[in-house]
């Protein structure tokens, strides 16, 4: 099954508007002549809109970084998937590390997350991966279980199709220290092996499984060869239009 690769920047909460907006026109032109690969880009909730109107009518799609699952009312601080789709979102990031062990995100409330967005007709990158205490526990295997169960609890086979998996170990995010191709391989395989016991073996082939943690220019290539890596969600790399468009353009290295 060929699915078309998927790199998306997380820019986490960097630049202000100005400079995010000078980050995209450096992207715009060279991601406009890459075939067969889609990127996407999510700035910090302030520059989404400056970012929008810089990206309508290019290839690249915009992504937010989280979303409350409400739809609007009394949460001071937070923001709806209504508003997202409202200032031109596409995806939106559910279920990051950062979100889980920063500010306290549990599985439930990942699935609220999750299910907002699709009220709303926004693709999810949802997020998963263990620690590493759990790798080094063993319990890699069985901590992606219980966060692809909680995470997509009650979601049929046709609202899954909206969603992107991003594998994420939280022992390889922003540490310098990748997993190496193969650990990685052996967590995309066993999730896709999940998505077809939950849902279909058709669908667990459709489904698009990204790589994140420390993806460099360096790595991208080794990852993208596998077979159930489909992608990556880029962090400290996206922040500078060199390094990611030489990820974005893995397939000419
Ligand atoms: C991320 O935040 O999703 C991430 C993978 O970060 P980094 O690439 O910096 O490790």
């Amino acid at each position: 099954m060929r699915r078309l690769p998927f790199i998306a920047g997380n820019w986490k909460m960097n630049k202000t508007v100005g400079e995010a907006v000078d980050l995209v026109r450096q992207l715009k032109g060279s991601i406009s002549e890459v075939r067969e690969v889609e990127v996407a880009v999510a700035p910090p909730f302030t520059a989404l809109y400056a970012v929008f109107k810089e990206v309508e009518g290019s290839p690249i799609r915009l992504a937010a970084q989280n979303l409350f699952y409400e739809e609007k009312g009394a949460y001071t601080g937070e923001v709806s998937s209504l508003m997202l789709k409202a200032v031109g979102c596409h995806y939106v990031i559910i279920g990051h590390s950062e979100r889980r062990q920063l500010f306290g995100e549990t599985d439930e409330m990942v699935n609220r997350r999750i299910k907002a967005a699709l009220g709303q007709g926004l693709k999810s990158i949802f997020c998963m991966g263990e620690t590493l205490k759990e790798r080094e526990e063993g319990k890699t295997f069985s901590v992606i279980e219980r966060q692809m169960e909680g995470g997509l609890k009650n979601l049929g086979e046709k609202e899954f199709k909206n969603i992107v998996i991003a594998y994420e170990p939280v022992w390889a995010i922003g540490t310098g220290k990748t997993a190496t191709p193969q650990q990685a391989e052996e967590v995309h395989r066993f999730i896709r092996e999940r998505v077809a016991k939950l849902y279909s073996r058709e669908t667990a082939e459709e489904v698009r499984i990204q790589y994140g943690g420390s993806v460099t220019p360096e790595n991208i290539k080794g990852l993208m060869v596998q077979e159930d890596i489909d992608g990556a969600l880029v962090g400290g790399a996206s922040l500078k239009a060199e390094t990611f468009l030489k990820i974005v353009r893995f397939k000419e290295m």
